[in-house]
């Protein structure tokens, strides 16, 4: 079986209330990057913070952030695209990735794309009520085709993401029609907690996820669950061939005594060594998905 690609979704935009260890800041984000990468992790996912913890859509921060990662470790860098309104044209949604990747101290490796639409008001089911009832991810066909083409043109790696079966089959299109090239990478991102589009996080709703996935040797999936807990998940995925995506940004896993991202990474690779994977470093992730440029 191929090696085992370990992702660390270290913050995405969780606070600190029940873990501490969340990074925000550019310098925290480098430091936690490189703990990850000796963990075990080969990408690290991230999204731009403030001091305080609130969102940055700042692109300098974005480009603080990753030349930061790089002078720490060689661990492969996937920032988010959703730094801008969720609204903004296709251009400007994809602007600021695209010209980071002029500048080799500032260049992601991945930049992302979620392969449909969907609802994402939070359900807060223990009081009956919905927080929001208008937030809508919206990512026309239109729209993902633009980012495949910026995304590629700038010389990244597209990674795909899917929140239900009816993205992979959006993604499975645009591999057919070669907008997205093989090997191809493939979040099934899973949902706990209030986000409700996303399959359940456990082995029935990945399950429905991959008993319509073909077998194509140019595809690799990767499983998050953002909302919840994974570790127990970990081991079904890893015997079943895919990748973990897991971290502080999905969940706060207090539930575990609140560990680090490096620590979550260090217990996905023990399960990997005990299950008889080997993990991919990044220069391996590089070459399973064809990434030398
Ligand atoms: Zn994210």
């Amino acid at each position: 079986m191929e090696k085992l690609i370990i992702e660390a979704r270290i913050n995405e935009y969780a606070m600190r209330e029940v873990n501490s260890k969340v990074p925000w800041t550019p310098a925290e984000i480098a430091q936690d990057a490189a703990n990850c990468r000796a963990a075990g992790a080969a990408i690290v996912h991230f999204h731009a913070r403030k001091d305080n913890g609130a969102p940055s859509h700042d692109a300098e921060t974005y480009g603080e952030c990753i030349s930061g990662i790089r002078a720490a470790s060689d661990i492969l860098v996937h920032p988010t695209l959703g730094f801008v309104a969720l609204d903004a044209a296709p251009q400007e949604r994809v602007g600021h990735v695209v010209s980071l990747a002029k500048d080799a101290a500032r260049r992601p490796d991945f930049a992302p794309m979620d392969m449909g639409s969907t609802n994402i008001d939070r359900y807060d089911a223990a009081k009956g009520r919905f927080r929001t009832t208008d937030l809508i991810y919206k990512n026309s066909t239109a729209t993902l085709r633009h980012f495949a083409q910026a995304i590629a043109g700038a010389g990244l790696k597209p990674y795909l993401v899917s929140w239900n079966i009816g993205f992979t089959r959006q993604a499975l299109a645009f591999l057919e029609l070669e907008w997205v090239a093989r090997p191809a990478f493939l979040l099934f991102v899973l949902t706990d907690g209030e986000v409700l589009a996303g399959h359940p996080g456990t082995p029935e709703g990945l399950d429905a996820h991959l008993n319509q996935l073909p077998d194509d040797p140019g595809l690799h999936w990767s499983v998050c669950n953002f909302g919840g807990e994974m570790l127990g998940l970990v081991d079904k995925i890893i015997l079943a061939g895919g990748h973990i995506a897991i971290g502080l940004g999905d969940h706060h896993y207090g539930e575990f005594g609140c560990p680090s991202n490096a620590t979550l990474i260090a217990k996905v690779a023990a399960r990997a060594q005990t299950l008889g994977r080997d993990v991919a470093t990044p220069q391996e992730t590089r070459e399973m998905l064809a990434m030398d440029r």
